[in-house]
């Protein structure tokens, strides 16, 4: 009986160590927390693409959208642990532990992780006829009219309200803000004129920049970015330390083995050297983080910090939601 026993379970581990050993040997999902067609799912299906080829086996984009990406962030907490099933999330990872009093999961402990993606700098865009053409006039405009204005963004702890925070408390102005599931549907809105301003990422903002269809006050990064160089920062207009910078990271379920998160790792630093992913990053304004960041420590590293970081400062601001 006990040799029976010892046998099986033995044999249990070559067959699970062998199934590991060939992972994946089936379509895998990344889920994106937001809409489709928005700058998390953007990034997410460049990087999706790339990790296909590096793993030979398809990875499907999951849009799971709403309460600024809790919903879709809990959906893989829930997950199977078998590599299966990952999530690309950016900073709202970090911030919505102190965002959201009943946080159906917990960040730190429910997650494996794989590694950082990209840094994405983001733009204060308007709608076309918004009145203002340039920062200065804006603030202005937004002194005189803050009971008409509206403010777009994708729910509480998404970037796009981040940033929203932090430039109305930098200018001392409260706007409307008006939430979406995504900048997708929010961008359409500014697009059909329902909605006038937004600050969004600039995997969604540069080809409506480019083609003029939105107006367009600074970039948050320090420095401009070279793919919309004719762009001022926010900081050289005046708004002096303004910075934002939405970090990305992808994750699996707590428990995952480790053959699976080594190989996930391997296929997403692939991913981040593919000179197409590149190309296409630097297009929409953001590049790869260095390979030293597409790691498990450095994520894990990374977002403790930020969790640390963003606590305080959410509390402050006195921002919650149930
Ligand atoms: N990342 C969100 C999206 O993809 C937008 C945001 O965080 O502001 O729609």
């Amino acid at each position: 009986m006990y040799l029976k026993l010892v046998l099986r379970s033995a044999l249990l581990i070559v067959v699970a160590g062998s199934a590991q050993a060939q992972y994946p040997t089936k379509p895998m999902s990344m889920v994106v927390p937001f809409a489709a067609g928005g700058p998390t799912d953007t990034l997410g299906r460049t990087i999706a693409q790339a990790m296909t080829v590096d793993l030979k086996q398809t990875v499907i984009i999951e849009n799971v959208g709403g309460a600024g990406g809790t919903i879709g962030v809990n959906r893989v907490a829930k997950a199977s642990p078998d590599g299966y099933t990952l999530l690309l999330h950016h900073i709202g990872m970090s911030t919505a532990p102190a965002l959201y009093r009943n946080l159906p999961y917990k960040t730190l402990e429910d997650f494996e992780y794989i590694g950082l993606v990209a840094d994405v700098p983001m733009t204060l865009i308007a709608k076309k006829d918004f009145p203002p053409n340039n920062y200065k006039e804006l603030v202005a405009y937004l002194k005189a009219n803050r009971d008409k204005v509206t403010y777009a963004n994708a729910g509480l702890g998404a970037a796009s309200h981040l940033c929203g925070l932090l430039f109305q408390s930098a200018i001392e102005t409260d706007l409307t803000t008006v939430p979406y599931k995504g900048t997708a549907p929010a961008m359409n809105d500014i697009l059909g004129g329902q909605v006038d301003l937004m600050c969004d990422q600039t995997t969604n903002t540069t080809s409506q920049i480019k083609s003029g269809k939105v107006k367009v006050y600074g970039v948050t990064s320090k420095a401009r970015v070279p793919s919309l160089k004719e762009i001022p920062t926010l900081d050289e207009q005046g708004l002096k330390n303004f910075e934002v910078a939405v970090w990305h990271g992808v994750y699996a379920p707590k428990g995952t083995p480790k053959p699976v998160l080594d190989r996930l790792v391997t296929a997403l630093q692939a991913a981040l050297k593919d000179s197409n992913v590149k190309l296409r990053l630097a297009d929409l304004g953001t590049e790869p983080v260095p390979m030293a960041k597409a790691t498990p420590e450095a994520l894990r590293t990374f977002l403790k910090s930020e969790v640390d970081k963003w606590g305080p400062i959410i509390k402050k601001a006195g921002q919650y939601a149930d």
